[in-house]
């Protein structure tokens, strides 16, 4: 590499911003100025953005009433979101620019072609995995261009990049694997260049295209994987997710309204947390960046002066045992019971097997003598999984169960951490205990409904006394003083 191209890349940082950062044309211009700032401290910058927010979750309501064959439902969801855009889209340029024309234009190009979506898929009445994924992809698909053409307003040169002929995957619609390799190739050709002439790139993050081409998706959330796959393709210098919140807190602000900036947290404790359920951040964005050691904040885009939370390789220590508590929703859990052989050599693999078969990812897994409980977070293939786990064992299944999960690389240095998250929740039945094997989460699996009562619980038997040096304050001090 050229010392050029090497202090480019220092300099480069990958800018995330989430459905709230773009939501109306008040937070467009918001996030174009935090863009702008960063221009103006000499970074270049790459820009990837999530759709409007709440645009994705209309979008899947719209292919879903086509493929009821709801033809008029699904272009009535079509024909608010085509008005919310145009209207997002007056608002942020003025009536009187030269380039609204140019912008509405191509929104409308973008609607037209998805009505006709919408109107195929009702004729058809059969939503495929495959089509479900090009409907989701009008959302990033909308949202780059309006920001793209946004940062002119700002002083900045944007350049709209088609994302699905950057981020390449596999054709596991739905929930793609990126091919990092083919991503890497793909933005030297495509990114790299506007970077190199002073240009600032905008792209939709969570949707790519597969070596066909044809259009897939990342999952929900998937807009965080793309800015960490477009960080560790371009060997950026940082990684910067903007969402609607300090950093990532002590736990869902939304459940603890008093939860607590965490200031640092390591790679290995985000990415548990993201695992499970923590959705300030997908569960695989830390991964290419951990992969090229970039660093990543999280930070607010309606507070951007604050200094949101850096998520580095080594945690400092700390003196308070966990970072941050999650849960995951929407679990079922599985009880296999070894009614002929009882835990036989190749009973677990058989067991295992069957899973992996059906490519459904496994959560946590508790066995006694004779028994196996293992819980999931899909329950797409279900009953074939237990049809075929019957036989080799008697299976019953439970849904709405939640798992809730202490995260923090100092439960070793801590005794007797068991004891006080089991009488922190007392109260609440569990079901499921595990202490990960990665010695820096604690888990356990309780009824749905008791998720918000046992996280304020453990939120306040652990975060009332924490260490300053981790965690921000702030908020706890009296209003005069901060
Ligand atoms: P974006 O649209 O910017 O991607 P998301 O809604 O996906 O934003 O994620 C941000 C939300 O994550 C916050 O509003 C918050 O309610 C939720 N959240 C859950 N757990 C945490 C946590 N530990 N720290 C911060 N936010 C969290
Ligand atoms: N728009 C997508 C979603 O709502 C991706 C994202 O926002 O990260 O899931
Ligand atoms: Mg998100």
């Amino acid at each position: 590499m050229t010392t050029a191209m090497s202090t480019l890349r220092e300099n480069l940082v990958v800018m995330k911003f989430g459905g709230t950062s773009v939501e109306d044309a008040v937070a467009i211009a918001r996030t174009a100025g935090i863009v702008q700032g960063r221009r103006n401290k000499g970074l270049a910058a790459v820009v990837v953005v999530s759709a409007m927010a709440k645009v994705t979750d209309q979008l899947i309501a719209a292919a879903a009433a086509a493929g009821r064959g709801d033809r008029s439902g699904a272009l009535a969801i079509s024909a608010r979101l085509r008005n919310r855009h145009i209207d997002t889209a007056v608002a942020l340029l003025g009536e009187s620019d030269a380039r609204l024309p140019g912008l509405h234009a191509a929104l409308h190009v973008e609607f037209d072609a998805l009505d006709d979506l919408l109107r195929g898929i009702a004729a058809v009445g059969e939503l495929t995995p495959r089509t479900n994924d090009l409907v989701t992809s009008f959302g990033e698909r909308l949202s780059s261009r309006m920001v793209a053409e946004a940062f002119a307003q700002h002083g900045l040169e944007g350049a709209h990049v088609e994302a699905r002929h950057c981020i390449i995957t596999d054709d596991h619609y739905g929930k793609a694997t990126p091919l990092p390799e083919a991503i890497e190739a793909a933005l030297h050709q495509h990114v790299l260049p506007l970077i190199e002439a002073g240009k600032t790139p905008v792209m939709g993050g969570f949707i790519g295209s597969n070596l066909q081409g044809i259009t897939t998706t990342l999952g929900r959330g998937g807009s965080d994987y793309t800015a960490a796959l477009v960080g560790g393709g371009l060997h950026a210098g940082a990684i910067e997710i903007w969402t609607d919140v300090n950093g990532i807190m002590t736990t869902d602000p939304r459940i603890c309204p008093d939860a607590l900036r965490v200031k640092t947290i390591s790679f290995e404790e985000a990415a548990e947390l993201a695992y499970f359920g923590a959705k300030v951040l997908h569960p695989a964005t830390i991964l290419p960046a951990v992969q090229k050691s970039i660093p990543v904040w999280v930070l607010n885009s309606h507070n951007p002066g604050n200094e949101g939370t850096q998520i580095v390789a080594m945690s400092p220590r700390c003196a308070s045992p966990f970072k941050s508590i999650a849960a995951k929703k929407r679990l079922t859990i599985i009880d296999v019971v070894a009614s002929r052989m009882l835990m036989s050599h190749g009973y677990l693999k058989a067991v295992f097997d069957v899973f992996d078969k059906y490519q459904c990812a496994i959560d946590m897994v508790s066995t006694s003598e004779v028994s196996i409980s293992l819980t999931v977070d899909s329950n797409e293939k279900l009953p074939e999984i237990c049809a075929e786990l019957g036989k080799i064992a008697d299976v019953k299944y439970e849904g709405h169960k939640a798992l809730i999960c202490l995260v923090g690389e100092d439960i070793r240095g801590h005794n007797g951490i068991a004891g006080r998250v089991f009488s922190a929740v007392s109260h609440v039945n569990i079901r499921m205990i595990s202490q990960g094997a990665s010695e820096i989460n604690m888990s356990f699996m309780i009824d749905e409904e008791d998720v918000e009562e046992a996280i304020r619980s453990l939120h306040r038997a652990f975060f009332t006394d924490p260490d300053p040096t981790v965690f921000d304050l702030t908020a706890r001090l009296p209003a005069a003083s901060r």
